[in-house]
């Protein structure tokens, strides 16, 4: 056995082995240690190899599920290895036989289809990358994003930049792609970065020819003309996507939709540091609650709530699409009757495309047969539902007119063929709705009947033996059995029932015993039972055949259900919190009346504050496309900013906005760097950070593009980041010509305004009462007094001692500042020259203790004199 499971452990070297052996699957040496680390489960040993123990830890069957989500999540893959041929098959075969094994299935992140492992409400992308030369030095990147959960398969290219943005936009479980592109250095950090674990494939498995050979042969084509125009890179990768698929799922064929390409431009391009820092679908620390996702989810159903995520990772940029999904937000936003059936009824649906996926690769269970049928009777009655209404807008027709495209009889069939109570696995049996199919019928009453005839038995044994307590019960290893207490059973050995009765076990205190009669009894039920079992094996695969001759139209069920939700949620949302529908064209106005953000106001609203709505303008031609933004630290800057970006992306995925009005000319790109924590883990200081994003920024910002810039130039000495800030925001003005918040706190750019055409400044308001600072949280143009930093220090906590100290080195380094008239101010400075660094200011004035401290040397002080010095501060002061 020891040598059968090395082979098998070799040819899936960077799996952890799952080795059946009856109900364990057991693992060992290595990976028994790191499974039983992983999993906190007991680490033992069975056998010798090579004169050492093997170390050993085992999983039993049923709990499998649980403890391969846990591995999953940590990264691991697991080939699962199955028992294919009955133990007494091999037993016929000699006596030192090894029961023949195999592996099934490797599973690894991005390729389940559990539901036990599965998060509803996230799609589970597996992201295969391939390229093409597009120069000498420039590749463009294919991407196949395939889940074969839900069988959606997608395809697009972008140009090398924008590799990053896309993977993040596809939020993959896993990534696989070829060697040549995993060793590339110029990607090496990216594949580092990356959350989701990367598998390379070699080469030469990885030809444009197979590549094309997979793709046909999975859709069953000769020619792939009929999908769209695809480029190589991304036939490769979608080459690469398949064979990872047949590696992992070993011969079984995940029934996928026909690939769909996403032309470059369709969406918002979001780069990666943008996605992260405005919380779109998750929160900085990773997590969903807080994230912009979280706030507006209202769906009822988990196919609704993938649908949304993937709404929200990829806003529109066609006006019509747009328009569409907005005028079905409003139809159900209007009608509050309709709204609420449709979710009752979409509530009630269960998940069409993880069932149908499941079926498909022969690995679905009854249940997933009751959510076809389930999922089919809630679209029908949404379909009758809505039919009576005449005028449904464009979106919502169109939805509603999907619902109704599966065979009614298929509903009808289901109904009558599965049973109220349903188990998880078809093994189980059961699931056969009485009535349904007469020789089911007449098996199940031969095992009952049986049954009655085992108690009648076990009555006649109990009279026999005079043992009232005398039972016939069953376990695994000795089928059914008699057993009575110690004292009768050494009286039956000896006694009357010799004969009859055939010890087999002596337990502490119970004997137990078969006889000829039980015997013949268990031949005959457990036939029934085994009959019984084929028989409802045998419909479970005619109404999966029956769903899956349907297998497109179901899944068009699946979206238009997860469809209608979104659109619902959208609505119940507008309403709930009194959003409104954008305007939006293709021009370039950006106007918000009353915005809001909807994290930090649902928050807000949690504790019983009020949040402050405020408008933005960085429309038109004149004064305040860029709109420059002092004010204290907690005034409200970030949330404004965000804000704002956050309503950009709402209107462009179809959404009702938080603000009493908005106009928005469609975005080609959002941008923004806003506060990136430390780096530390790669290495990069946030300074670094914050440059390259800049950079990016000023790279690649068109006319077109939203830009959000929070504090540029904080992370190095004063005239350094001021010197960056000023340039860029000219950059801005000049070159990218961009509609563009700036928050600062370089008061000193304010003087831009007068430069600058476009630029307008824009500050929070604050107000004192009696030395205390109150925070409006209100924009209003003009430029911020003062920062209020003291101030916001006291309030944080800081020691009242320290907070003095600060004041009187702030009075000294302001007065410093008057004295000094030779210090060259914002006006005196040539436009778009460099900037030639003003000398330092002086330092603020010292005392005495001042001077003595910074005499003194603690490293090279003896403990001795270290006190004498601290007395003779002391009595300095
Ligand atoms: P800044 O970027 O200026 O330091 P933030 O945007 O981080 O300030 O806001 C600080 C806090 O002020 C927020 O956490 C929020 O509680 C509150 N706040 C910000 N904007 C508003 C608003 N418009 N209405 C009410 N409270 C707000």
């Amino acid at each position: 056995m020891m040598a059968q499971y090395i082979e098998i452990k070799a040819a899936n070297a960077d799996c952890l082995l799952f080795y059946r052996m009856g109900d364990f699957y057991e693992l060992f040496f290595e990976d028994a240690e790191i499974a039983s680390r992983a999993l906190g489960i007991v680490l033992t040993k069975r056998g010798k190899h090579a004169g050492a123990d093997i170390p050993m830890c085992g999983v039993p069957i049923d709990r499998a599920d649980d403890y391969l989500s846990r591995l999953i999540a940590l990264g691991h893959r697991v080939a699962v290895c199955e028992q294919t041929e009955d133990p007494a098959e091999a037993k016929r075969r000699g006596p030192k036989s090894v029961v023949r094994r195999e592996v099934v299935r490797l599973v690894t992140p991005g390729t389940i289809t559990e539901d036990r492992l599965l998060d509803p409400g996230r799609a589970n992308l597996l992201l295969a990358i391939g390229r093409r030369k597009v120069s000498d030095a420039a590749f463009a990147y294919g991407l196949a994003a395939l889940d074969i959960s839900t069988g959606r398969f997608s395809l697009s290219e972008v140009p090398g930049a924008e590799l990053p943005g896309a993977i993040a936009r596809h939020d993959p479980r896993e990534i696989v792609l070829s060697e040549a592109i995993h060793a590339d250095p110029a990607l090496a950090r990216l594949w580092q970065d990356v959350a989701a674990p990367v598998t390379p494939l070699a080469q030469a498995e990885l030809e444009p020819a197979s590549a094309e050979r997979r793709i046909k042969a999975q859709f069953g084509v000769s020619t792939l003309e009929g999908f769209g125009d695809f480029s190589r890179a991304e036939i490769a990768a979608a080459g690469a996507a398949l064979l990872y698929v047949e590696r992992t799922q070993i011969g079984a064929r995940p029934p996928l939709s026909p690939p769909f390409r996403e032309a470059s431009g369709a969406t918002l391009s979001i780069d990666a540091a943008t996605r992260a820092n405005l919380e779109l679908t998750r929160t900085l620390s990773g997590e969903r609650t807080g994230s912009l996702l979280d706030a507006i989810d209202r769906t009822v159903s988990a196919s609704g709530a993938r649908l949304l995520a993937e709404h929200l990772a990829g806003p529109l940029m066609n006006l019509r699409a747009i328009t569409r999904r907005q005028e079905a937000v409003a139809f159900l936003a209007e009608d509050h009757a309709l709204r609420r059936r449709l979710r009752d009824a979409l509530g009630r649906a269960p998940d069409l495309a993880r069932a149908l996926s499941r079926l498909g690769l022969g690995r679905g269970g009854p249940r997933d047969l009751a959510a076809i049928r389930d999922g089919l009777d809630a679209a029908g009655s949404i379909a009758a539902d809505v039919s009576g209404i005449g005028t449904l807008p464009e979106g919502l027709a169109r939805l509603a007119g999907q619902l109704s495209g599966a065979d009614a009889e298929l509903v009808v069939t289901l109904r009558a063929a599965l049973a109220d109570e349903l188990p998880l696995n078809r093994r189980d049996g059961n699931f056969v709705r009485a009535g349904y199919h007469p020789e089911i019928d007449e098996a199940r009453l031969l095992g009952q009947d049986s049954r009655k005839v085992i108690a009648a038995l076990q009555a006649r044994y109990a009279e026999e033996t005079g043992c009232r307590t005398l039972r016939i019960k069953h376990n695994n290893v000795l089928g059914y059995y008699i057993e009575v207490p110690q004292a009768v059973g050494e009286a039956c050995l000896k006694g009357l029932m010799r004969e009859t009765f055939v010890h087999r076990q002596t337990m502490v205190d119970a004997m137990r015993f078969t006889s000829v009669e039980l015997g013949e009894l268990e031949t005959k039920i457990s036939g029934a039972s085994d009959r019984t079992l084929a028989l409802e094996s045998a419909v479970f695969e005619d109404l999966a055949a029956r769903v899956l001759a349907q297998t497109a139209t179901v899944a068009q069920v699946g979206e238009a259900l997860a469809g209608l939700d979104v659109a619902a949620s959208h609505a119940e949302l507008a309403v709930e919190l009194s959003w409104t529908r954008p305007h939006v064209d293709d021009g370039l106005a950006f106007v918000i009346e009353g915005g809001r953000h909807p994290v930090v106001e649902a928050a807000l609203r949690r504790s019983g504050e009020p949040f402050i709505a405020n408008d933005c303008d960085l429309s038109g031609e004149g004064r305040g496309r860029i709109r420059l933004i002092t004010g204290p630290n907690m005034g409200g800057k970030s949330t404004f900013l965000r804000q704002n970006a956050l309503i950009a992306v709402l209107a462009q995925m179809g959404a009702f906005v938080p603000a009493a009005r908005a106009h928005l000319g469609l975005v080609d790109r959002l941008f923004s760097r806003v506060g990136a924590a430390d780096d530390l883990a790669r290495g990069q200081s946030t300074f670094m950070v914050e440059m390259v994003e800049t950079a990016a920024i000023l790279n690649q910002a068109s006319r077109r593009s939203l830009v959000i810039l929070d504090e540029i130039g904080r992370g190095t000495a004063t005239f350094d980041g001021l010197s960056i800030a000023w340039a860029c925001l000219e950059h801005l003005h000049e070159v990218n010509a961009c509609r563009a918040l700036f928050a600062t706190h370089f008061h000193e750019l304010t003087a831009l305004s007068q430069r600058l055409a476009r630029l307008d400044n824009a500050t929070l308001k604050v107000a004192e009462h009696r030395g205390e600072v109150v925070f409006l949280h209100e924009v209003v143009p003009g430029v911020a007094e003062r920062s209020y930093g003291l101030q916001v220090a006291r309030l944080a906590g800081l020691p009242a001692g320290v907070i003095a100290r600060a004041g009187a080195i702030l009075k000294g380094l302001e007065k410093a500042e008057r004295d000094r008239p030779g210090r060259p101010r914002i006006d005196d400075l040539p436009l778009f020259a460099s900037l030639s660094p003003p000398p330092p200011p002086a330092p603020p004035a010292e005392d005495g203790l001042g001077e003595m401290l910074d005499a003194l040397d603690p490293d090279a002080m003896t403990p001795r004199e270290a006190l004498e010095a601290l007395y003779r501060l002391k009595r300095e002061r």
